[in-house]
This record gives structure tokens, sequence and C-alpha cells, in this order.
């Protein structure tokens, strides 16, 4: 039989499903809001119009729904062949007509969607290995999708922005992409204080928390998180003795996230 409910009974991973298809619901209805001939606009991402946007998010989820049958069956199933093949795939996909397009979002979500609701409590453990060859349990392909709709839904660039994004969604990439740079040790003399959060835990700082005399970042949470995936410098300062003469009020660019 057929569940009409998800199948997990963890609190906290119902919640991150929530999280993750109200993501979807947002990124759906940004998509909504674009004409067939807008989707040949521009993105905030270099060289991607909103076809290839759309196509990605539409094969990402495929991709994520091959983990979470991987961790239902045991059957190694990869997210892509390659990186090549990944990228071709967005190339071929942004050529799609407008309504194969948009089927492709939408197919493509209720599908991930199906594979999350009917994974039983114990697979949820299961490990499966993501693109970037990281090993992770079968919970985790919950927050690689959440972190995907929103983003790229303020990528599609037609209103949506970072303070439409839950606290508790922009809080967990703030410690991913710090924690990123920390990894590779691009975060050296970078200090990140988010101004808006007091009391929950936010507020502590991220990136290099023992340089002396380091560049320091700071903004509200919306704004932080904005600068530190590359998408723009609205609403943060950057003050210290990292920055040079010319520069001292520029905010320079983040190190690279992904
Ligand atoms: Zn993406």
């Amino acid at each position: 039989m057929v569940a009409r409910h998800d199948l997990a009974t963890d609190p906290g991973l119902q919640e991150d499903l929530l999280q993750a298809r109200r993501g979807t619901a947002f990124f759906a209805r940004k998509l909504n809001e674009l004409t067939d001939a807008e989707l040949d606009g521009g993105t905030l991402l270099p060289d991607w119009t909103r076809r290839h946007v759309v196509a990605h998010v539409g094969y990402n989820a495929r991709a994520i729904a091959r983990l979470v049958e991987w961790a239902a069956t045991g059957v190694e199933t990869p997210m892509y062949p390659s990186p090549e093949a990944r990228n071709h795939e967005i190339n071929f996909g942004a050529t799609l007509s407008p309504i194969a397009l948009r089927n492709l979002f939408d197919h493509s979500a209720v599908h991930l969607s199906v594979e999350w609701r009917d994974l039983p409590d114990p697979n949820w453990a299961n490990e499966v290995r993501t693109a970037q060859g990281r090993t992770v349990p079968a919970s985790e392909t919950v927050w690689m999708r959440t972190r995907e709709v929103w983003v790229h839904a303020v990528d599609l660039d037609n209103g949506a922005n970072f303070s439409d994004i839950p606290a508790p969604v922009l809080e967990r990439l703030l410690k991913d992409i710090t924690g990123a740079w920390k990894t590779r040790g691009t975060d050296t003399g970078l200090l990140i204080k988010v101004n808006d959060t007091a009391g929950n835990g936010t507020n502590l700082p991220f990136g290099d928390t023992s340089a002396a005399e380091p560049t320091i970042i700071t903004g509200p949470l919306a704004a932080v998180v904005e600068w530190a995936t590359g998408r723009g410098t609205t609403g943060v300062t950057a003050t210290g003795q990292g920055l040079d003469g010319a520069s001292r009020n520029e905010v320079p660019p983040p190190p690279k996230w992904i």
C-alpha cells in the first residue's frame, strides 16, 4: 500500500521536510510569476539564464531522488554520471520549450517528494554519496534540496530576496558556507558578524575567530548570507586592518563557496 503521509517519524526530520517543501513551493511561485518570454532573461548567476536555473533545479530534484532511491533499495545510484554529464544536462534542459521546462520542474519536485514520503524510518540513516563525493546519511538530502530551492528562487531575479528565506535556513547556510571556507583554509583573516539575531546563537562570529586584526564583515543575517553566497553586498559593511587604504570601505568578495 502506498503511504499518504511521510513514513519518517523523527520530529526534526519532519520539520526539515516541511522547510524543503516550503522552499519548493516558493520557487514554484516565483517561476509561475514569470512569463514564457521572461524565462530567457538573466539571473544572479553568471552565464545562466532563467532557463538554466529552472533546468538545474529540475535535474537537481531528479539527482537527489536517485540518492533517496539508493537509500531505499541499497542499489548504488549516483546523482550524476560525471560533472560533465551534469553540465551537459543543464545546457540541454535550457533549450526545452517553456512548457517542457515548467513540467520538468513540477514533475521532478513531485517525484522527489514522493521518494521522501515513502522512505521508511530506518532507511534515513543509510549512507549515500553526493556529487561532491561526501558520504552522508539519506536525511542530508533534505537539506541539500532545501538550500537549492531557496537560493535559486532568489537567483531567478524576479523579486525574491534573501530576507524571504526562513531564518533557520539562512543560519544553516551560513554555517555550511563558513564551514567550507574553514575546511579549505580560505577564511584567514575574515570574521563575520551577524547583528540582528541576538539570543539564538547565530550572532556568534563566524569565520576566522582567532585572527589578531581581522577584516570584519557585519550585517543582518539575510544580507550576510547574500554576501557569503556571492550574490551581492547590499546591507553589509566591512571594517578592519585587513583592508588596504583604497578599499577600506569596500566589501571584499567572499571566498568561493562551492
Ligand atoms: Zn544549484
